[in-house]
C-alpha cells in the first residue's frame, strides 16, 4: 500500500517515466512520421535527459522545487509542441504540489488537475481531437476517482496508466484536430497520436515506479 508520493515517489515515477521513453523512443517517432515530422521519439528523449538532470542537480528533497525545475527544464525543449505543453503540466503540478512534504491520493488528482488546467489553458485540444489530451484527460479523471473511492496512490496510477493507455489507443479511430497532423485527414486513421502515446508511456512509467518503490519497502521491512 502506498498512502502518499513523497519526494522518494516522486523521483521513482519520474525515473519510471524516463525508463519508459527510452525503451519506446523509437516507436515515438515512428508514429510521429505517420502523424507530423518524425521528432516526437528525439523529442521525448531530450525531455527525458532533462528530467534525470534536473533530478540529479536537484538538492532540497522538495516536491514542488523538483516538479518546477522539470517543469523549467521542459519548457525548453525545443523543436515541438510537446516540450512546451509537458512544461506546463509539471508547472502545474509544482504549484499545486504548494511545498506539502507528500501528497496522497486526493493530493495526487488535485496536483495533476491542476497540471491539466495549465496544460488546457494552452491548448483548446479535448478528448477526441487525436492529441497527448486523449490520454491525460482520462488519466486525471481516474486520479480523482481513485480519490474519492479511497484508493491508495498505487492503485489511483494503475488506473491512471490504464486510462491514458485506452486513451491514447482510441485516437487509432480519430483524425487530428490540432498540431502537424490536422493537415494530414484521414491518413493517419488506424494509428495512434504520438503525444497521447508518451503520455501514456510516462503514465505507465508513474505507475511502474511507484510500484518499485513499494516493493522495496516491503522486502526491508
Ligand atoms: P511537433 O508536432 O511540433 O513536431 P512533437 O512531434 O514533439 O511536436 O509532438 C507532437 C505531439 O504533440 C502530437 O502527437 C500531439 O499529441 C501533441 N500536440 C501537438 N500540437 C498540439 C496542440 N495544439 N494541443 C495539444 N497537443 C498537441
Ligand atoms: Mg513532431
Amino acid at each position: 500500500m502506498t498512502t502518499e508520493i513523497g519526494f522518494a515517489e516522486l523521483v521513482a515515477m519520474l525515473n519510471g517515466a524516463v525508463a519508459n521513453i527510452r525503451t519506446h523512443h523509437a516507436r515515438l517517432s515512428e508514429l510521429d512520421a505517420i502523424n507530423g515530422d518524425g521528432d516526437h521519439g528525439t523529442t521525448m528523449l531530450r525531455a527525458a535527459a532533462r528530467m534525470e538532470g534536473a533530478i540529479a542537480e536537484h538538492k532540497d528533497r522538495n516536491l514542488q522545487a523538483l516538479l518546477s525545475e522539470i517543469a523549467w527544464a521542459l519548457l525548453g525543449v525545443d523543436g515541438g509542441a510537446a516540450g512546451p505543453l509537458l512544461g506546463l503540466l509539471f508547472s502545474g503540478l509544482s504549484q499545486a504540489a504548494d511545498g506539502a512534504p507528500a501528497l496522497d491520493a486526493e493530493g495526487l488528482a488535485r496536483a495533476f488537475e491542476a497540471g491539466l488546467a495549465s496544460v488546457a489553458g494552452q491548448t483548446k485540444a479535448r478528448v477526441g481531437d487525436k492529441t497527448m489530451m486523449d490520454a491525460l484527460i482520462p488519466a486525471v479523471s481516474a486520479l480523482r476517482k481513485g480519490a474519492e473511492t479511497g484508493q491508495d496512490c498505487l492503485q489511483s496510477l494503475k488506473c491512471a496508466a490504464e486510462a491514458a493507455g485506452a486513451g491514447a489507443e482510441a485516437t487509432k479511430a480519430l483524425t487530428a484536430k490540432f498540431g502537424r497532423a490536422k493537415n494530414l485527414g484521414d491518413r493517419t486513421l488506424g494509428y495512434p497520436d504520438p503525444g497521447a502515446t508518451s503520455l501514456a508511456l510516462m503514465f505507465q512509467g508513474y505507475w511502474e515506479g511507484v510500484q518499485k518503490t513499494g516493493a522495496a519497502e516491503d522486502a526491508s521491512r
